[in-house]
């Protein structure tokens, strides 16, 4: 229980990976605000769920991330419902896959918003409460992505190296406040993001999604197999202990040996 006492916001943790940080962090004893879109009873049965399975205090609050008043609140709504905000997770994320030159706007405008612009206004509203507590702990949950390319993703591929950027912006000027900030760069992880991808390839090569997640994973990982949220919730949970407290500004892949060669 390294983490009893402690408040963790995880954004975009109804689903995939947040979920899986949420119930590692939980696991270890820290107080949880869920967030993310989904079906409200089926949410509750979520956060009622972790509350009884880790015995730890868990709330729901489902701001739009890709509006920054959105993240402002609900890091105030964190603070007010839990007492603080000790580690904050910027996880929430979508993707939309076309070409630059058929790349449509709005899509690019949304990505921007939810994978970069929410991670920095997440840092900049809990930065304070956490520099008046001298300790904290921000995770930005990049990807491979935020190191290396692949076609078709110009708006994941930039937002992600900002995620990265930012990270190690944050990490510089709040290294003597006993805050770390790190990013986390995972390889393919089997979530609904991931899915869908891999129903959309197999339509269009004719095949299926087996077939396609052999495909995606010899494209570009030596170790042909998925991560799990929940090896990432454990990332995550190091990343939060005495251990880890001068580990900062990093982008941390944990994807399989992908942007090693
Ligand atoms: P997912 O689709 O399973 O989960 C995304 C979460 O974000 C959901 O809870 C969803 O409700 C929430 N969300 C989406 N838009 C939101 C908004 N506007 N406001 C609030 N919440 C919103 O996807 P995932 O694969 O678990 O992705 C989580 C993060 O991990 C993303 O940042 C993604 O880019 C990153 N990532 C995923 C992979 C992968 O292979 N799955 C690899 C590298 C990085």
């Amino acid at each position: 229980m390294a983490l009893k006492g402690k408040v963790a916001l995880v954004t975009g943790s109804t689903s995939g990976i947040g979920l899986g940080i949420a119930r590692a962090l939980a696991a270890e004893g820290a107080d949880i605000m869920l967030n993310g879109f989904g079906d409200a009873a089926a949410i509750e049965t979520l956060r009622a769920g972790l509350e009884t399975e880790f015995s730890v205090k868990v709330a729901y609050d489902g701001a739009d991330l890709s509006k920054a008043a959105g993240v402002a609140e609900l890091v105030a709504k964190t603070q007010s419902e839990l007492g603080s905000l000790d580690i904050l997770v910027n996880n929430a994320g979508v993707q939309f896959v076309a070409p630059v030159e058929e790349f449509p706007e709005a899509k690019w405008e949304a990505i921007i918003a939810i994978n970069l612009s929410a991670v920095f206004y997440g840092m900049k509203a809990a930065i304070p409460g956490m520099k008046a507590k001298g300790w904290g702990r921000i995770i930005n949950i990049a990807s491979a992505h935020g190191l290396v390319a692949s076609p078709h993703k110009v708006a994941y591929v930039a937002a992600k190296h900002g995620v990265v950027g930012a990270t190690k912006v944050a990490a510089i000027e709040l290294a003597n406040d006993g805050i770390t900030v790190n990013a986390i760069c995972p390889g393919w992880v089997l979530t609904p993001l991931v899915e869908k991808q891999l129903e959309d390839r197999a339509k269009e090569a004719g095949t299926d999604v087996p077939t396609e997640e052999k495909k995606m994973l010899q494209e570009t990982q030596p170790m042909l197999k998925f991560t799990t949220p929940e090896h990432i919730g454990g990332l995550a949970v190091f990343l939060c202990l005495d251990a880890a407290q001068t580990i900062t500004g990093v982008p941390l892949p944990i994807d399989g040996g992908w942007v090693a060669h």
